[in-house]
């Protein structure tokens, strides 16, 4: 019997406001291209698990002892739980077939995530989110919503 693609996706992109700010940004066309794939959709959301919804918005930040993903203003360190809720999610979730990811988040975002230095200049657009990072780090197939939406 043919078993259905699992595919992890930002719970944001489904229509759930789970923004920073609560702002629904869903992608419809790849929520639909998913049914229609009739895939198996497994929905996840770091930041709204760890810190709750709304949040102060955070960025990545090339830091002396690698990226980090800091708060814009507070400035407080939220990579860890991020990390620990990825490697968790992954290992409850071994047989994940694709992670489609929010493009441009600093938890999601597959290949254009913002990497700023210290004093907020712009160091890179193509970086991996934290948790899009750990689904690299685990082997998996990974994309950015945007162009899930273009593959044939
Ligand atoms: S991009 Fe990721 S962390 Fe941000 S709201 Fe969407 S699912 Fe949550």
């Amino acid at each position: 019997m043919k078993q259905n693609k699992k595919v992890a996706v930002s719970a944001c992109l489904a229509g759930h406001n789970c923004r920073y700010n609560a702002e629904l940004k869903g992608n419809p066309e790849v929520m639909q291209k998913l049914k229609e794939e009739d895939c198996e959709i497994i929905l996840f959301c770091p930041e709204d698990t760890c810190f709750g919804t709304p949040r102060e918005a955070m960025d990545l930040t090339q830091t002396d002892e690698g990226i980090k993903a800091l708060t814009k203003f507070s400035k407080e360190d939220r990579t860890e739980p991020i990390a620990d809720y990825a490697i968790n999610f992954f290992n409850q979730n071994p047989d994940i077939d694709l992670f489609i990811g929010k493009a441009r988040s600093p938890s999601c975002g597959v290949c254009t995530a913002r990497v700023y230095d210290e004093e907020g200049n712009l160091l890179s657009d193509k970086e991996a989110g934290i948790m899009a990072a750990e689904a690299k780090a685990q082997g998996l197939k990974t994309i950015d919503d945007e162009k899930y939406i273009d593959i044939k």
